[in-house]
């Protein structure tokens, strides 16, 4: 099977199951896994900031984020199609107490710009209605179709956050992403930002696991609230040995994923009757419409399936992305099992 569903179903690599075999490992909770501390410390290091903590996974780092930002009854923004809002199962609602606001991009590429935010802030509000406590932002964004926001961007809005007392969470699941298509260090993305998660179980290729980093009173609260949501953990040297390599080589390799999904978008757009913007594909996520095929997204999804191709389909659009356990190869035959696919349609003039 080619599986172009998430960057998530990756499998760690031989060095890294050699890594793990042979990690040294301590009781976390007390603080005595020297593996574990030496992969906080390096994402710290990463990140040019004060601390970092693993944790299980990137929603719990979001979670964990939002709740050491916000109070219960306060709100929080985000752009509509965001990881936060759309796919944590309300977590700011059942853990911090939070609403959230989803506010549009106006430009459509899923990244807010401050004349987007202005407007939805509720600064000293009325006692009926809550305050807005936290902008939450993603880059790249993962249902936007792994659009990148550039550093530039990113200062202002916080800058401009800031200044309205409001910190900045950046969701960063695939920041390294991010930073390799736009040719930066993943510190110019964050700088500003008050704190980061990143996934290390994504493209980088580690087993399991994200990282959460900020100033070092920041990660001490999280680690506590980790603790609170079960995320206590004791000899995760054995992940975390992984996750060291996923850090430092991971990232060196993400250029190959961007150019393979590049390659899938252009055929995309070749193909009739297919909604792609071949311009928008910058990173390892390609989302396509297949509105006007005539066929739903449901019956290529499992068409491919039968094909060996594995991809999600959501409303009209298909999801794929690309990875480290996709070859060159598997995309030429990926492309070949949606052109059969697509040309044996009816095609509506
Ligand atoms: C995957 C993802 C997360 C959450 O990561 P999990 O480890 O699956 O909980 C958060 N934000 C974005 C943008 C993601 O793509």
């Amino acid at each position: 099977m080619i599986d172009l569903r998430s960057d998530t179903v990756t499998r760690p690599s031989d060095k890294m199951r050699a890594a793990m075999a042979a990690a040294e490992v301590g009781d976390d909770v007390f603080g005595e896994d020297p593996t574990i501390n030496r992969l906080e410390a390096l994402a710290a290091a990463r990140f040019d900031r004060e601390a970092a903590i693993w944790v299980p996974s990137g929603s719990m780092g979001n979670t964990i984020a939002v709740k050491l930002h916000t109070e219960p009854g306060s709100e929080l923004i985000i752009e509509e199609r965001g990881h936060i809002l759309n796919f944590e199962l309300g977590a700011a609602a059942v853990v911090s107490g939070v609403t959230t606001r989803a506010v549009k991009s106006s430009d459509g590429t899923g990244h807010l710009s401050w004349d987007d935010i202005a407007p939805a802030i509720r600064k000293n509000p009325p006692y009926y209605q809550a305050a807005t406590r936290l902008i939450c932002i993603e880059n790249s964004h993962n249902f936007a179709g792994g659009s990148v926001m550039t550093p530039e961007h990113t200062r202002e809005l916080c800058e401009n956050a800031h200044r309205e007392g409001l910190p900045v969470h950046l969701d960063g699941a695939r920041i390294f992403n991010a930073a390799t298509a736009l040719g930066c260090d993943v510190r110019e993305l964050a700088a500003d930002c008050d704190s980061v998660m990143f996934c290390l179980s994504k493209g980088l290729g580690a087993p399991a696991g994200s990282m959460l980093v900020g100033s070092a009173e920041f990660i001490e609260g999280a680690r506590s609230w980790r603790k609170r949501l079960g995320g206590g953990m004791r000899q995760v040297g054995i992940l975390a040995a992984a996750g060291i390599i996923a850090l430092e080589e991971g990232p060196q390799r993400l250029a190959v994923d961007h150019r393979n999904a590049k390659n899938l978008a252009q055929a995309l757009a070749a193909m009739p009757n297919v909604g792609i913007d071949v311009e928008r594909v910058v990173t390892n996520i390609v989302i396509f419409d297949v509105s006007r095929t005539g066929m739903t997204a449901a019956e290529i999804v499992a068409n491919l399936k039968e094909k060996g191709v594995l991809a999600i389909g959501f409303g009209t659009q298909i999801r794929m992305v690309t990875h480290l356990n996709v070859s060159e190869t598997d995309i030429d035959e990926a492309i070949a099992a949606l052109g059969e696919i697509l040309d044996s349609t009816d095609f509506p003039l």
